[in-house]
Order: C-alpha cells, then structure tokens, then sequence
C-alpha cells in the first residue's frame, strides 16, 4: 500500500509584515516624488518672481542715476565734471542700492568719496557689452553678498549729437547699479527650511499613518492564519479533522476584509458541523454493528460450549438468531456501504448531473426509465411474498398513469422497495374487517413524476417525522420492528442524486404517505 505522509504547510511569518512595508514604501516614494516636484515648481516660480521684482527695482534706479549723469555731464571732452554728483540718487536711493560710476579709462567717477578701488566687481562680459552700446545683467557677490547688477552704458551729450539715437554718441563710462541679493537669498533660504520640513512632517505622517492603516487592514488576516494554524495544528497528522470551533474575531464594517473573515468563519462552521454529523454517524454505525455481533459472538460461544448438553429445538432456536443477526449485520454493511460510496461520489455525481458531460469530458446520455412498469413489477412480487408469508395484509395499485423518469432501474427500484418494505412493516395487518391497506400510485404533475406510497399503518408523531431522513434514526414505535433507520436517508440520498425529493406526510394511528418527486424524461 502506498505510504504517505502529509505535512502541514509552512506558513509564512513575515507575509502580513512585508505586505504592510510594501504598503507603506509606496505611499512614501509617491509621497517624495510628488512633493519633491510641487516643492521644486513652487521655488522655480518664487524665484523667478522675486527675481523679476529685484530687476525691476534696479532699472528703476539706474533711469533715475542715468538722468543724474546726463545732467552733471559737460557737452565736450572730457565730459567728466571734476566732482560727479549725483542728486537724486543721493538723496532718494533705497537701502541695499549701490551705484557706481566708471569711465572707460577705469576711473571711478561716483560716488567720489569712496576712493578706495571699486566696490562692484565687474565682469567681462559686462564691459565688452557695455562698451558695444548695450545694457548688460548679472549676478555677483560683494563682500559675500549676492548682489544683482545691471551695467549700462553712458554716452556722450554732445551738442551736434542726435539725443534720440545714443548709438551715434560715444561711450564714455559704465553705470553699475547693484542690489544686494541678502533678502532674497533669506527669503528662499525660509522658503526652502519651510517647505523641507512641512514636506518631511507630512512624509513621517503619511508614513505612520500608512503603517497604521494597514496594521489595521490587515489585522484580520493575521486572525485568520493564528486560526488555521491552530486547526492545522490540533489536526493529528491529517488523519482527523481536530478543533474546528476557534473563529477569527470580526472587523467591525462590511468591506472585503470583513467579507473574507465573514466567508472563513462561516466555512468553519459549516465543516465544524460536517464532521460532528460524520462523527456521530461513525458512532452510531459502530453502535448498530456491536449489537447483532454481540448476539452471534454470545450464542456462538454458547452453543461451542454447551453443544452436547442442549435440546436441538433450542441449539436451532439460536441458531436461527444467529442467522438472523448476520443477516441484519450483512444489510447493515450493504447499506453504510452504499451510503459511504454514495457520500464520495456525490460531488462527482452532482456535477455530471447539472452539465450532463462525465468526467472524460464526453457527454453522457441520461438513462431514463418507465416507472409505472417497475412499480407494477415490484408490488407484483412483495404480493407474491406477502402470499407465502399469509399476511392479511392488502397491497393495493391505485391511480397509475405511464411515467418515464431520468434515473437508473436498481437506484429507482431500491427507492420503491424501500418505501414499500416500510409501509407493509408499519402497517398492522388489522382486523377480518378492516385488513391493513397499503397503496401504490403514480401521477405525472407539471412534468414531474409523483410516486405515492400510502399506508393505514402506525404513523408517526410530528417530532419524529422531522427525523426520519436522518441516519440511523428509529421512532420508538418502530423499535419492536426489524430496521436500521438506514432505509430512508438511503432512498433520500438516490432520489436527489437523482435530481427528485422526497416527502413524507403522517398522522399517528392513521397513516403515513411518502411521495417522491421526479423528473419526467
Ligand atoms: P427502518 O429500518 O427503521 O425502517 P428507515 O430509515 O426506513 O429505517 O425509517 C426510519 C424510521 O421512520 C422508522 O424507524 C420509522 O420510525 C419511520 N417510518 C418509516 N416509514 C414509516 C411508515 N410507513 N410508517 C410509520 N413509520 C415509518
């Protein structure tokens, strides 16, 4: 026989947790990109806005500085008054503002008090610009301070020159006007602090947030491993189903989360009842199997020790009680059998069923059968038996029309005999008068087949018709008689297999009517 071991399945620890990182990974590199663009849009702009507003404060003063100079300027060579001022300016210059003032030969003409050499560097580009006619802009720094400096040409005001074309006047000089850059510079150095840290408070938040969330989400499935591995565990090497009753606690809400947890709880339960009633039907059929052998082992073992001694009516007394008993335990073994391989191949069964194509994959043709001639066929015999036995009892054919159903000949004839073995056992033969009756229909309604099975026997209470399909069940009624409580859930199991039902109606002392539903072919 082939040996097999089964292994739990490892379950991955670190699966919920890395799932939660990769979460949290996500949110935050989106998050960076994201605020690393907006931040980086937001200075570009800022920048070129505050820019803008700083040149145009410093073209506003090198017109003002221009108009000095051109005031100041003589009208012939040198055109350089010895001391240059510079009114306005002097006077109106807004703070942060350098003006400075060089000839083409170098020399600083304003501000004149200075003296000590050039406070604005000037820068090569500049002068060639300049020198060509042509205002010039650039950043630099003046005693480590970002200064922005226009430098523009200053031109000769000659008499002769034409004042509305400075192209045809000489350049004599450069004017320097130069803003100092520090307000700027603190102003996107806060910018920047700020924007750093709100976008680092909001990544840490997102982040432990994110963590939080998916802690959250994810809470119930870490449930749902603790639980199976518990089941997992408490399952003795695969051969017994072990404690199906732990659940996994519910989140509160109705999303997929709770949907899942929902769905595995309810298939806990659902397979916790599933071996409870294969558990006790195992007990049970263990119960049922004890008793008739207890019987053959005890006589048996009687019989082996006192042979000799005992009259032979009595030794083929017990006998013929061991016969019986095997006969009982053969047709108990027959029956847990024929439920056993009907439990397996119900599925299979079901399925070929509602598509009609078998497992090869080749479509099947369902086997139907005339039911009225097998009904016919049968009552025919149990009255040949009822005859040799010289029971009273009357077994009646009632209202028969031609039915043929989906099914097969030895499941739909066990079905019969079942329902008829029951109703001639439960119904006492009766009086000269009124004898005992039991009675056979067949009708087809709204395309089913009804098969009907009526008896004047004992009936049964309302408690115990809600379990009579049950296995091994037995009214107490029905104790003195020969039974199993297999018949029934037997014939229920084969009816639906074969896509029917089957019902049962009963008044105690009266009688009893099983009826089973078929389709018509
Ligand atoms: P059993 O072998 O005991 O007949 P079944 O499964 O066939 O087992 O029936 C289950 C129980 O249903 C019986 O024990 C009996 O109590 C009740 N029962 C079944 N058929 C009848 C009937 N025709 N009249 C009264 N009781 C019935």
């Amino acid at each position: 026989m082939e040996k097999r071991t089964t292994k739990a399945p490892e379950l991955d620890q670190s699966r919920p947790l890395s799932l939660r990182l990769r979460l949290m990974l996500w949110y935050g590199t989106l998050l960076v990109v994201a605020l690393g663009f907006f931040g980086t849009l937001f200075l570009v702009l800022t920048i070129e806005a505050i820019n803008q507003s700083v040149d145009s404060a410093v073209r506003a003063e090198t017109r003002v500085a221009s108009l000095d100079v051109a005031r100041e300027l003589s009208l012939a060579p040198p055109y350089w008054p010895a001391h240059l001022s510079l009114p306005t300016i002097d006077t109106y210059r807004e703070p942060g503002v350098v003006v400075e003032i060089v000839d083409t030969r170098g020399k600083i003409r304003y501000p004149t008090t200075t003296g000590a050499g050039r406070s604005i560097p000037i820068n090569s580009d500049a002068t060639r610009a300049v020198l060509a006619g042509q205002t010039f802009w650039y950043t630099t720094k003046i005693s480590g301070e970002h200064v922005r400096v226009e430098a523009s040409p200053i031109f000769a005001s000659t008499v002769k020159a034409n004042r509305t074309s400075p192209g045809s006047r000489p350049v004599i000089g450069m004017l320097l006007v130069a803003k100092s850059l520090s307000d700027v510079d603190a102003t996107l150095f806060l910018l920047q602090t700020l924007l750093l840290l709100t976008g680092l408070a909001t990544l840490v938040g997102t982040l432990i947030g994110s963590w939080i969330i998916a802690t959250r989400v994810l809470r119930p499935l870490a449930g749902i491993v603790a639980t199976a591995r518990a089941i997992a565990a408490s399952t003795a090497r695969g051969t017994r189903l072990g404690n199906l009753r732990p659940r996994v606690s519910r989140p509160r809400g109705h999303d997929e989360m709770a949907q899942v947890v929902d769905t595995f709880n309810e298939m806990l339960a659902f397979l916790e009842s599933a071996t409870q009633t294969q558990r006790r039907f195992v007990d049970d059929a263990s119960h049922e199997l004890r008793a008739p052998l207890t019987t053959i082992r005890g006589n048996l073992a009687f019989l082996q020790r006192h042979l000799n001694e005992l009259p032979p009516e009595e030794r083929s007394a017990m006998l013929a009680d061991v016969h019986e008993e095997t006969l009982r335990l053969a047709k108990l073994v027959e029956e847990l059998l024929l439920l056993a391989r009907a439990d397996a191949n119900q599925d299979t069964s079901l399925e070929t069923h509602e598509t009609g194509i078998t497992a090869e994959g080749s479509i099947q043709h369902e086997p139907t059968v005339e039911l009225d001639h097998e009904v016919l066929q049968l009552v025919r015999q149990l009255r040949r038996r009822l005859s040799t036995e010289g029971s009273q009892l009357k077994l009646e054919i009632g209202h028969i029309e031609p039915a043929r159903v989906r099914g097969d000949e030895e499941s739909l004839r066990r079905v019969a005999l079942i329902l008829l073995d029951n109703a001639l056992k439960y119904t006492p033969v009766g009086s000269e008068e009124e004898a005992g009756r039991v009675i056979v229909s067949l009708e087809r309604v709204n395309g089913q087949a009804a098969l009907r099975v009526r008896d004047t026997g004992i009936g049964m209470e309302p408690a115990d018709l809600e379990h009579i399909f049950d296995r091994f069940y037995r009214a107490d009624r029905a104790r003195s008689r020969q039974g199993t409580g297999l018949g029934l859930p037997i014939a229920q199991m084969l009816v639906e297999q074969l896509g029917g039902h089957i019902t049962a109606e009963s008044t105690p002392g009266k009688g009893s009517t099983f009826s089973v539903w078929l389709t018509l072919a």
